[in-house]
């Protein structure tokens, strides 16, 4: 198209939004579709999170805020991290952001740029991939495999490293895969990142209150010998059930903080007020720490079932995940790849999926099933697929 900056062609679209639409148009037509496809807790956001926000727009709560975040949050979040990782950051070094989404964005607008390399997961969140393209740098692929339970070597990151890297993308616990990097493999990477310290890491960690079989997240931040060179990035979409909030957060080293600032005044000039509020009750109360702590188990719940009764169904193998609401599993089904099973497995059998090949090239001959749902529709997806798989 004429005129068209030419860089917005390479900005990909999330497959997982094109099979919700899909979804819905074949719900609306009278069809019962079991969606696995989406991300995102089929939990109510608390209520007292709700009230928070009301009371909050009620009491006048309803203009601009500081860019960077209401005080309040910015505190709760650094509380937050000091509780669970004992990690001391100021509220200065955090920006509140519609979503966790955007951190990517204007990270990779940060250090994106043609001539720059990027390390990214493969398989990995489709929007790392899309935004690094984007910039015009070049994404350069970190092997995220089966066999390593979806975790990487420290050895084969370091391979990657050239004199162009600048910025490497983590994380852990992963989307697709549910995969958490053990801590040693992290206390190794931190130490041999420490030798580069004009090299950033984004450390994704918006899954890391969602971990099971007592697998304990360790923020990136926690390693005092990479601090500076560490954005961690989470948000309350995954762990209060809130992602039509849109609220997240990115903690800077302070050297690189007021560029985030300007990025921030420049796109969002602040997040929604109410919604900022809500996030501190959300951080803060401990009816919403009960709420995460059941939700958790729940998935636990369901994981276990998910990944028992897969590796029940013929070529069908599938790994056991430490973190998220994914599973991810191997579907040997020949002549037909990732997204011809996903497509027949929708049109068919009315059951929504994601292909894993929309994550990367090592997602080929895998699918992810996302199992926030309940466990109803879970046994009715695993009869689907043993049906789909024996035709
Ligand atoms: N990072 C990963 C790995 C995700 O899976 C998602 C959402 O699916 C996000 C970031 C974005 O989260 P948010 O809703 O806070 O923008």
């Amino acid at each position: 198209m004429d005129g068209i900056n030419k860089s917005m062609y390479d900005i990909a679209s999330d497959s997982a939004f094109s099979i919700l639409a899909r979804t819905n148009e074949l719900k609306s037509k009278g069809n019962e579709v079991i969606n696995l496809c989406i991300g995102q807790p089929d939990f109510p956001t608390p209520k007292n999170i709700v009230e928070a926000a009301c009371k909050a727009l009620k009491d006048g709560h309803h203009g601009y805020t500081s860019s960077s975040g209401i005080l309040g949050l910015r505190e709760a979040v650094a509380n937050d991290l000091f509780r669970r990782n004992n990690v001391i950051v100021e509220p200065g070094q955090i920006l509140i952001s519609p979503g966790a989404k955007a951190i990517i964005f204007y990270t990779l607008l940060m250090f994106g740029q043609p001539g720059a390399e990027v390390i990214t997961p493969d398989p990995g969140f489709m929007a790392y991939k899309s935004l690094i393209d984007y910039t015009g740098a070049k994404a350069v692929f970190l092997p995220h495999r089966k066999e390593q339970n979806f975790s990487f070597n420290v050895d084969e990151l370091l391979s990657l490293i050239t004199s162009k890297t600048k910025l490497i993308i983590l994380n852990s616990p992963g989307n697709p895969t549910g995969g958490v990097v053990p801590e040693k493999e992290f206390d190794k990477l931190a130490n041999e990142l420490s030798k580069y310290p004009n090299i950033y890491i984004l450390s994704d960690e918006i899954y890391s209150k969602i971990t099971f079989d007592n697998s304990k997240h360790k923020s990136l931040l926690a390693y005092p010998q990479i601090q500076e060179q560490v954005i961690m990035m989470d948000g309350w979409s995954k762990s209060y059930a809130m992602t039509g909030w849109r609220l997240g957060y990115g903690v800077y080293p302070k050297k690189l903080f007021p560029f985030a600032e300007k990025l921030a005044i420049n796109c969002h000039s602040c997040v929604n007020t109410a919604t900022q509020i809500a996030g501190i009750e959300a951080l803060e109360s401990k009816s919403s720490e009960v709420f995460v702590k059941h939700m958790v188990e729940k998935f636990q719940e369901r994981k276990n079932f998910m990944v028992s009764e897969l590796n029940k169904i013929k070529n069908v193998e599938c790994c056991d995940p430490k973190g998220a609401f994914y599973v991810f599993p191997k579907i040997n089904k020949k002549n037909f790849d990732s997204k011809l099973i996903c497509s027949e497995l929708l049109e068919k059998k009315f059951l929504a999926t994601v292909p894993g090949s929309s994550f990367g090239d090592l997602g080929e001959g895998f699918l992810r099933i996302s199992y926030a749902s309940d466990l109803e529709n879970l046994k009715k997806s695993i009869v689907l697929l043993k049906e789909y798989m024996n035709e």
